[in-house]
């Protein structure tokens, strides 16, 4: 069976509603096997990203507590599926790790870490925990290299499985962090350890386009484009996929498709080796 590595952003998961819609999507193929999800973005323009809120929480309990009522929230949307007592026991320990002052990473981590509990038990896929395959150097900086041989370790008997975005951690077992928009890099790692046929990656657009279509109006959509065309347009600042999150599945030679989670069937932009570029 083939095998796809989906990557699914915080606009896509910033609600129960969006938690169900990405499920409809993750089902209508059996070949998205592997599924990396972000922590809850912004349901509205000046709603607040729980990564913001949990950042800020090591200081500030409130924040803490505004991140924690996101996640009691999106439990209760999904209490049709027993969400909130599924949840509890995770967000007991969390609140417990708080009171012990934790890092910035670990409170970083944990929008990923609930997101992707969340998701494991709506799909009734096993949960693999990002600390336990992504691996910081002492460093600091990610090792790719231990990275996948950790991944393909795991998830070689697994089936299906969901993963956190964004963290993992050093030989200590200390939580790590890529930089902001780090899940992308995640499942680009994932989608490489397995040689996937394809790293889907969805967000909140549909595909990549010249300009940002959520703020320029009408512009034209790349349906292919190079991976080298589209890590200078990261690098520029286009925000659609972390630049750091090219590299792995280009090794591989593993195509990328963005694609929309509101608009599932719009076909988006499909990353690769470059053979092909057209605008439309
Ligand atoms: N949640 C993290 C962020 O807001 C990582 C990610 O979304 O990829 O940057």
């Amino acid at each position: 069976m083939k095998i796809k590595v989906v990557k699914f952003g915080g606009s896509s998961l910033a609600s129960g509603a969006g938690f169900l819609r990405v499920k409809n999507i993750i089902e209508a193929d059996e070949s998205r096997r592997f599924v990396v999800v972000s922590a809850p973005g912004r349901r509205y323009k000046d709603d607040e990203k729980v990564t913001d809120l949990l950042l800020a929480s090591k200081n500030d309990k409130d924040a803490f507590q505004r991140a924690a009522e996101r996640f009691r929230g999106i439990a209760a949307e999904l209490d049709a599926f027993g969400m909130q007592q599924i949840l509890a026991g995770e967000m007991d320990k969390i609140y417990k790790e708080y009171d012990l002052n934790p890092t910035e990473a670990y409170l970083a981590s944990r929008g990923e870490y609930l997101n992707a509990f969340i998701m494991a038990a709506l799909l009734k896929r096993t949960f693999i925990d990002a600390a336990t395959i992504v691996r910081f150097g002492a460093d600091g900086a990610p090792d790719n290299a231990k990275t996948k041989e950790l991944i393909r370790e795991a998830l070689s008997g697994c089936e299906r499985a969901v993963i956190p975005g964004f963290y993992g951690s050093n030989h200590l077992g200390e939580i790590r962090t890529f930089s902001r928009g780090g899940s992308d890099i995640t499942g680009s790692l994932v989608a490489a350890a397995l040689n996937a046929d394809l790293y889907e990656n969805w967000t909140d657009v549909s595909g990549v386009y010249e300009k940002d279509p959520r703020l320029h109006e009408n512009p034209r959509r790349y349906r292919y484009i190079a991976y080298s065309d589209m890590r200078n347009l990261a690098e520029a600042g286009m925000t659609v996929l972390h630049p750091e999150a090219l590299n792995p599945a280009e090794e591989s030679r593993i195509p990328i498709r963005v694609k929309n989670s509101f608009r599932p069937n719009e076909e988006g932009t499909l990353i690769s080796n470059g053979e092909y570029e057209e605008l439309v």
